[in-house]
């Protein structure tokens, strides 16, 4: 067994681990991150990041990093998938912008990645590992113990788990298991040249295009040169009991076809281009009321995955960490308070995203004849600069203490 010199163990590498080293140096305390890939990288294409992320970047000093990958998106549209209509859009340029003090990105969530981590390493004072994976984390009276499964094992004074959805850390919390949304997501970029322009819109412009039991969302990446395209839907085959769909072989590409031979012809071209080689299933988790156990604790996707419909799993991850960070400003060597007070706050509002954002794709996945009416109602009657349904989301902010540089 060895105590690392450092000060905080972190499990997990992706966006959430990475930004909780960030924070951390910001406390003045040192971190390891341990990450169970042999490279630090991430998979998926594109990431939207509404002003609540943007705001935590650029406290963690990488907004300008970052502004050189990204684009600004002039408007949020959703379409009809099936007519082909615009049904509603949310303005993100100036009136936007001075509202929430920060812009609305995408990015390609590789450059996202690129950018904490070339951060973490200018720092000197985290130590980034590869090839250790978590198995087992225990609580101790004064500090925290982890088991990797090469057999190492290593003490420190806290162990933060940012290791994702099928996190090993939350197991000392939680015996849950994750929830099968029984759809499937196909993703992937394409050049800019491929893409046919929808009258109407931007080049720019984030595109969701919803109908039922379906959606594609299109907007372009690093820097314009990349097109972002991410294709759900319901399975038909999909049984309950059947949750490996590599077993059971469902959210097939023909399933796809099937359920997306109704849209207008812009989805179906777009599809056309969609790498039929790789797919996800949707999992999420429920709410649980818990993170913590003494040293220990949750963050990201390890605390709260949720489905992707209101585009904010990696935004809470960076909401955690401002809160995280506030908290170990407060309470110094005080890890147990300070991560009870941090879930104190994070828990009731990351849950609220959690379970909204099934909400959301109720709605946007909506069968039901009288229910796609109502909404498209509501839709057709919504200004562009209106932001009565985001406002709680995009508005939050953890204010970092006041004697912060
Ligand atoms: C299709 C799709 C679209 C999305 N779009 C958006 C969006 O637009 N905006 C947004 O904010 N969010 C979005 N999300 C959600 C976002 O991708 C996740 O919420 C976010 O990546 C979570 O980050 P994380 O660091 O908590 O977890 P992860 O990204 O899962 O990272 C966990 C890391 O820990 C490592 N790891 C796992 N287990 C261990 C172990 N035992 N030991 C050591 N290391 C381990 C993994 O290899 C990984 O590097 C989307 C998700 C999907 C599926």
């Amino acid at each position: 067994m060895a105590k690392v010199n450092e000060d905080v163990i972190i499990a997990g590498g992706g966006i959430g681990g990475l930004a909780a080293a960030l924070g951390l140096a910001e406390t003045g305390r040192t971190s390891v991150v341990l990450e169970r890939a042999p490279e630090f990288g991430e998979v998926g294409a594109g990431l939207q990041l509404a002003p609540n992320g943007t705001a935590i970047l650029e406290r963690l000093g990488v907004m300008e990093e970052i502004s050189k990958f990204a684009v600004f998106p002039k408007r949020l549209v959703i379409l009809d998938a099936i007519t082909g209509k615009e049904l509603t859009s949310l303005d993100l340029q100036e009136a936007f912008k001075q509202k929430y003090g920060h812009p609305y990105i995408v990015m390609h969530r590789a450059d996202l990645h690129t950018v904490l981590y070339e951060a973490c390493v200018k720092k000197g004072n985290i130590r980034l590992m590869t090839n250790s994976e978590v198995e087992k984390v225990e609580d101790l009276e004064d500090g925290a113990r982890v088991y990797l499964t090469n057999g190492t094992v290593y003490e420190a004074n806290a162990v933060i788990g940012a290791d994702g959805i099928h996190s090993k850390t939350r197991k000392l919390v939680s015996d849950d298991q994750p929830v099968c949304s029984q759809y499937v997501a196909y993703r992937g970029t394409i050049p800019m040249e491929e893409i046919t322009e929808t009258a109407g819109t931007d080049p720019d412009d984030v595109l969701m295009w919803i109908g039922p039991n379906l959606h594609l969302v299109q907007y372009p990446v690093r820097r314009g040169e990349l097109y972002n395209q991410v294709v759900v839907f319901k399975s038909f085959k999909y049984k309950p009991g059947a949750e490996d769909w590599k077993a059971n072989d469902w959210g097939t590409p023909e399933e796809m076809d099937e359920r997306f031979k109704d849209t207008c012809s812009h989805v179906k071209h777009a599809i056309s281009f969609i790498s039929r080689k790789f797919r996800w299933a949707m999992w999420d988790r429920n709410p649980i009321d818990n993170w913590t156990k003494g040293h220990v604790t949750l963050l990201g996707d390890a605390a709260h995955p949720m489905l992707q419909y209101m585009a904010q799993g990696a935004i809470q991850a960076l909401e955690d960490v401002a809160q995280l960070t506030n908290m170990l400003h407060k309470y110094g060597d005080d890890y147990k308070t300070a991560f009870a007070e941090y879930q104190k706050e994070r828990i009731p509002r990351a849950s609220k995203v959690q379970t909204n954002a099934r909400n959301w794709g109720e709605m946007l996945h909506a069968t039901d004849p009288i229910t796609i009416m109502l909404r498209n109602d509501i839709f057709s009657r919504r200004d562009k600069y209106d932001t009565t349904y985001v406002d709680w989301l995009y508005s939050k902010r953890y204010e970092e203490p006041a004697f912060i540089d």
